[in-house]
């Protein structure tokens, strides 16, 4: 603290100051000298008026030589101040705005947090009722009534699920994201998906495998989140796959991290849209999305989730062959054993 580094214009008008006073010197000494020489040679005529005529010059061009480059770094001392200043104001406008668009951005992701949380209420009890009404709890319904209720039932749960999608989205960007960490072992966590899952796989007649290395250690996550995560993946992977597909769970240890894998062998995606699909909203024209729907936010809230533990979820496709994505969570103890 307290120790200043001149700056290069600084430096430069000091350089100026010094060359000027130089300069001047120097056109001291050349009048004086002049006007000793001059005496000189009137007392005695025979001192040569050539030499003091050239003693002179050379003295005089000195200074000035001195003096135009005092001038030269007295100018570019003045334009680099000029410059460093619209830098600085450049700078200050810069971050001013940066400043407003984090306060935006945070305003936004607050009011779509509340307001997706308003909305949920109303829609909770519209689907419990059409689920009511389509039990025939209030009163018996015929077949074309039970369609519509069908109907309404449908689309609530459909506006239900995006509007889950838009409160977490909204909750990771405004850094509401609370994670409950706990060690537990993600066999478990894998078993208990695959026989959620199961069905719906089956319904596809499609296949799951899943392969977890022996003697995996157990990881130190937010058991819910992760459950969240790998049930995208894998519907992702059965939505994506033609009837008759195959999926897998892929889990193996790499260095302190579990590296978890859902592989399907379904429509792939291009390379130039592999990034694209994590975007909010993302969702790549295909028959596929057409006909299952989906909201496009599945991805994008997986990723931040996994970047929330430290971790990594990125894809590996080819086009018409199949995709592979894969994350990463931190292991509850490192390679030494020492717990996180
Ligand atoms: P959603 O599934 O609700 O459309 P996601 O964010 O989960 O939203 O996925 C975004 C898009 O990425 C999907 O619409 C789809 O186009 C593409 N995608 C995701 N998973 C796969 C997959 N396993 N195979 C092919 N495309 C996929």
């Amino acid at each position: 603290m307290g120790q200043q580094v001149a700056l290069p214009e600084e430096q430069l008008a000091r350089r100026a100051g010094v060359l000027k006073v130089l300069s001047l010197g120097l056109l001291c000494v050349a009048g004086v000298g002049a006007i000793i020489l001059t005496i000189t040679w009137l007392f005695d005529p025979t001192f040569s008026i050539i030499s003091i005529l050239i003693l002179d010059a050379v003295v005089i061009l000195t200074s000035s030589i001195t003096y135009s480059y005092a001038l030269k770094q007295q100018r570019l001392s003045l334009e680099n101040k000029g410059l460093v200043e619209s830098l600085q104001h450049s700078n200050k406008l810069l971050s001013e705005a940066n400043q407003e668009l984090r306060e935006a951005t945070q305003a936004k992701s607050e009011f779509m947090a509340h307001m997706s949380h308003e909305l949920r209420t109303p829609l909770n009890v519209i689907i419990g009722f059409s689920e009511l009404m389509v039990d025939g709890v209030p009163g018996k319904v015929n077949r074309e009534q039970k369609q519509s209720l069908n109907d309404i039932l449908s689309s609530g749960q459909h506006l239900l699920s995006l509007i889950n999608d838009i409160l977490d989205l909204s909750r990771v960007e405004a850094g509401k994201m609370e994670l409950r960490l706990s060690t537990f072992a993600i066999r478990e966590l894998i078993e208990s998906i695959r026989s959620v899952m199961l069905t719906k796989i089956a319904q596809e007649n499609q296949g799951l495998d899943v392969e977890i290395e022996e003697g995996l250690p157990p990881v130190f996550a937010d058991t819910d989140r992760i459950t969240q995560v790998l049930t995208n993946l894998l519907s992702n992977g059965t939505k994506f796959t033609p009837d008759g597909g195959k999926l897998k769970i892929e889990v193996v240890r790499e260095d302190n991290w579990c590296q978890v894998s859902v592989i399907d062998d379904g429509i792939g995606i291009k390379k130039a849209d592999q990034e694209r699909i994590f975007e909010p909203f993302c969702q790549l024209e295909n028959p596929l999305t057409t006909e299952k729907g989906g909201t496009g936010l599945g991805l994008t809230i997986a990723r931040q989730i996994i970047e929330r533990h430290g971790g990594r979820l990125w894809v590996e496709s080819e086009y018409g062959k199949g995709s592979r994505f894969t994350f990463t969570v931190p292991l509850a103890a490192d390679n030494e054993g020492n717990p996180r």
